[in-house]
This record gives structure tokens, C-alpha cells and sequence, in this order.
């Protein structure tokens, strides 16, 4: 409108007559906000409507050109079109105007122009402002809204009251496999296996409750049972009707597993430390019992070395807690420095080779020596959890070898063991934090490998097993050479 003002029209200044009074209180009940000028552009008219919207009061514009409302943010063809359609005194429908309020705030309208002429000449321009600024914020939260549903990484799914899916997003296809295209329009049964059926009844047929979280299990297109934790609400109209739920699914199956693994994890390992500790009460308690029966006693040296034993497995225990609980914080940290990894690893290996009397322990010594940067109290660790692995999953009188060589600048280490071997199934899973491949076997918690391989990790080095059944393992690890 503004810009109108800026071209003005030839013809006198009519004023609006008593007769057009009559008409234009019919306008001020038009929900419509309404502004009529005249022929030179100067407001004589605006309705209530007009004054809400704008922030203005009718006295304050009657006579002033609409230019006041002029934002600066329209572009300028939007005024050009709008005027070259009034100088043909046709009706023009703006495209968006975004006009300033009287406070400076900014909102957006359409607004359509109806010139009324006499004689063919212009007399009053009415203009009927269609504000779409509601409009224009709820188109944006629309469309930022379809945005979260696409990117979320929770399946959100949209059903009809008779549960038939109306939409289906990215997430909802990786968790199901199934496309939209191919599950919009069937029934949400789709995804529910029989010993479930009820619960939609149950669940879906509550309509009074407004909001329903639960547990439970879904079926993928490929037969999977998978746990979700699964969250409905209704979706109403404007008269609060229900059209529909939003029903949104979240993958818990590695949450479950693994809160189920603590808890075994837990009974394994109260278990465990009370072994160590029942033997040492055992052996305290008779000591005690003998000084009481004679005396004195006397700890002989195998006494001391159960003692010593049972102590170490307790420590090795705790250790094995402590750091798996530091890798859950993120608090492993590394102490870098410069090593010689041959002589690292041939302390090692005495040391071990001390804890067993049953293998042979064989270093393959590299031709040169080998110098890395990494945290030595760390690496020791690994080797003596290698090694360990290597002699509680061995034969008697087997050999265990350990060798070290560059390559792809990294060091390379490898340990080798006779023992049993370890299935190709099971070869990225021995990593896993808990796991176990032989339960009644082992004696340790299924953390060793874990936490071997966090170590490694945060060496920015790699570490992998090969094997054959029956014929032994090669655990493999990288670390960083010096520069
Ligand atoms: P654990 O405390 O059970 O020893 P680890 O994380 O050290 O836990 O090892 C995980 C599983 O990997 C073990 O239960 C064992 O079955 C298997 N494993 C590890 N090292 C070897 C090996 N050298 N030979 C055969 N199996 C092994």
C-alpha cells in the first residue's frame, strides 16, 4: 500500500460521503482488517480489525498516507506489480507484505486491492488485509517439526484411530525394514507378534489417558524380536477429537542385553572375589585356632604362597572392576612416553613365565629394537592379560610365543598360543565388555579382552585375534611407533 502512496493518483480528493458511512459500519464487524484511501492515497477509512493488527488507532491515520506501515523488507516487485494492476484499475491480490506495527514489531500479510471507480477514474482504494504471520509460524513449526521427525533416530510412527499406519519415518525403516511406501496403509498388527495382540486392545482402547509409556516387544519385517520402549500419545483436532496417535519407538535391545549382563556380571562377580576371600578366612581362621590350641604357630611357605595367590586374583579382580568402571567415565587416561618394546615385553615375560610352570613361554626376538611411544604400566597390562588368556586357555606343556615387528609403520606384537582356539563367531565378540565364551572354563568376568581392548584403542592401535579350532590362537595389537 505504502508504495501506492508514492505514485500519486490525479483526481480531487473525494471525501467519503454519509452514504458510504452507512456501508462502512457494516465493515467494522469484518474479521478482516480493512483500510480504504482515497485517490491520493491518504487513509480515510480503517476498521477494528485494521487497529488491532496494526497497533494503530483510526484517529491517529485517518489522512495520513499508508506509507507509515512501510517495513523496508518488502521487495520492491511486490509494490511494482500491485501498482501497475491499480493504474489499470484492476483488483490485485499482493504476493507476502511484511508491514511494521505501530510498536516497530513486523508481521506479514496478503492484502487485496479493489479499486472503486467513477467514471472509469479511481475514487477509493479498499484494501483487505489477509494476516498470515499465525499462518507463516505454523507452516515453520511444520515444517521444523517434519524435520525432527526425519532426522530423529526414534522410529515415529503415525496411526489412524483403526490403527492403520498414516506415516513412517527414516528411523522407523531402519528399525523395522520395512519402507514407508511399502507399510503405510497397513494395520500397526504388522509390527506385533502374536503373544502381544492384547496389549493393542488394551493399550490403544484407553482413550482416556492422554499419555502411555511401556516395555515391550516389536517383530521386524525379517522375524526379529527386538525390545522397544514405546510412547503414545493422541493426536486431536481442533475440536479435541482424536484422529489419530503419534506412537514413537525406541530400540532397547542393547540397553536390555546389556542391563542384564550387568546384573549377571554382578552375581559372577560377588562370586568370584567371595572365593579368594573364603579361602583366606579359612586359612586365618585355623591359624587363629592353632596359636589358641599351642601357642604359637607357624605359616608354612606354601600356606603363604595360597595366601600370596589368592590375594593377587582378589587384586586382579578389583583392578579389572576399577577399570572397567574408568573406561565407563571415559577416565582411562594414558601416561605417554617413550619405550623399547623389546625389553618391555621380556620382563613380561619373565614375570609370567614365574606364574607358570605348566607352558613354555618363547620370545621371538625381532632383529632390531623396536621403540614406542605408549603408556608402559598400560601395554603391560594387555601382555599380561595375553598372556594369562594364552596359559588358562592352553594345554600343559604347550607353547606359548611371543613376537614384535614393524609394520605399516606401527609395531606389531603378537602372542600365540596351542589351546583350544576360538570359534570365527566369537572372534570380534571376545571384545565385548562381559563376555565369555566358556563360562564353567574361565575364571575371570569376561572384562580381560574388554578392557585390553579399550587400552589398545586409546593407543590409537588395533587388536584382533586369528585362529584354529583345535590349534591355537594369535592375538594381534598395534602400537605407535616413535617418530
Ligand atoms: P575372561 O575373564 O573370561 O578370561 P576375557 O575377556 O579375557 O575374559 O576373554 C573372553 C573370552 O575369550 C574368554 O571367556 C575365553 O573363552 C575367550 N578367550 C580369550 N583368550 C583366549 C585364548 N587365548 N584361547 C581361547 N579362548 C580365549
Amino acid at each position: 500500500m505504502s508504495k501506492v502512496s508514492s505514485k500519486p493518483l490525479k483526481s480531487k480528493p473525494p471525501q467519503i460521503n454519509i452514504a458510504l458511512e452507512k456501508y462502512l459500519s457494516i465493515l467494522n464487524f469484518a474479521p478482516e482488517p480493512i483500510l480504504i484511501a482515497d485517490s491520493q492515497i491518504k487513509i480515510v477509512y480503517v476498521n477494528p480489525a485494521w487497529e488491532k493488527l496494526t497497533g494503530y488507532k483510526s484517529r491517529e491515520v485517518i489522512g495520513r498516507d499508508p506509507k507509515i506501515l512501510q517495513s523496508g523488507k518488502t521487495p520492491r516487485k511486490v509494490f511494482n506489480k500491485l501498482w501497475q494492476s491499480l493504474r489499470n484499475n484492476i483488483p490485485f491480490t499482493t504476493e507476502e507484505v511484511i508491514d511494521k506495527r505501530k510498536d516497530g514489531t513486523y508481521y506479514q500479510i496478503h492484502s487485496t486491492f479493489f479499486p472503486i471507480l467513477e467514471n472509469d477514474k479511481p475514487l477509493f482504494y479498499i484494501q483487505i488485509q489477509h494476516d498470515i504471520s499465525e499462518r507463516k509460524i505454523q507452516e515453520q513449526t511444520q515444517r521444523w517439526v517434519q524435520n525432527l521427525v526425519q532426522m530423529s533416530n526414534d522410529a515415529i510412527i503415525t496411526v489412524a484411530p483403526k490403527l492403520k499406519i498414516t506415516s513412517w519415518n527414516p528411523a522407523a525403516e531402519n528399525l523395522y525394514g520395512y519402507r514407508a511406501e511399502d507399510i503405510i496403509g497397513k494395520s500397526l498388527k504388522t509390527l506385533v507378534p502374536k503373544n502381544k495382540a492384547a496389549e493393542l486392545k488394551r493399550i490403544y482402547g484407553d482413550i482416556d489417558s492422554k499419555f502411555v509409556n511401556f516395555e515391550t516387544e516389536r517383530l521386524t519385517k525379517d522375524g526379529r524380536l527386538i525390545n522397544v520402549s514405546i510412547t503414545i500419545s493422541h493426536l486431536l483436532d481442533g475440536d479435541n477429537k482424536i484422529i489419530g496417535y503419534s506412537v514413537i519407538h525406541r530400540d532397547i535391545t542393547t540397553q536390555k542385553k546389556l542391563s542384564e549382563l550387568k546384573n549377571e556380571f554382578l552375581s559372577v562377580a560377588a562370586h568370584e572375589l567371595k572365593t579368594p576371600i573364603t579361602t583366606l578366612k579359612l586359612m586365618s581362621q585355623a591359624h587363629i585356632a592353632r596359636i589358641k590350641r599351642y601357642g604359637s604357630d607357624q605359616l608354612k611357605l606354601d600356606e603363604l604362597e595360597l595366601i600370596d595367590r589368592e590375594l593377587e586374583r582378589l587384586t586382579q579382580l578389583i583392578n579389572d572392576i576399577l577399570d572397567d568402571t574408568r573406561v565407563e567415565s571415559g577416565k582411562l587416561f594414558l601416561k605417554l612416553e617413550q619405550t623399547n618394546l623389546n625389553k618391555l615385553l621380556v620382563t613380561v615375560i619373565k614375570k609370567m613365565a614365574l606364574l607358570t610352570r605348566k607352558q613354555k613361554i618363547v620370545f621371538i626376538k625381532p632383529d632390531k629394537k623396536i621403540a614406542v611411544i605408549i603408556d608402559q604400566q598400560r601395554i603391560e597390562q594387555v601382555l599380561v592379560n595375553l598372556l594369562s588368556n594364552a596359559i588358562k586357555y592352553s594345554e600343559p606343556k604347550s607353547r606359548i610365543e611371543v613376537g614384535a615387528g614393524i609394520e605399516k609403520s606401527k609395531a606389531l606384537v603378537w602372542i600365540s598360543d596351542q589351546g583350544q582356539g576360538i570359534p570365527e563367531s566369537q572372534r570380534t565378540k571376545i571384545f565385548d565388555r562381559y563376555y565369555q565364551l566358556r563360562e564353567k572354563n574361565s575364571r575371570g568376568f569376561g572384562l580381560g579382552l574388554y578392557i585390553t581392548k579399550q587400552i589398545i584403542d586409546q593407543h590409537k592401535g588395533k587388536i584382533w585375534v586369528e585362529s584354529r579350532k583345535g590349534k591355537g590362537s594369535v592375538f594381534f595389537f598395534t602400537l605407535p611407533l616413535k617418530k
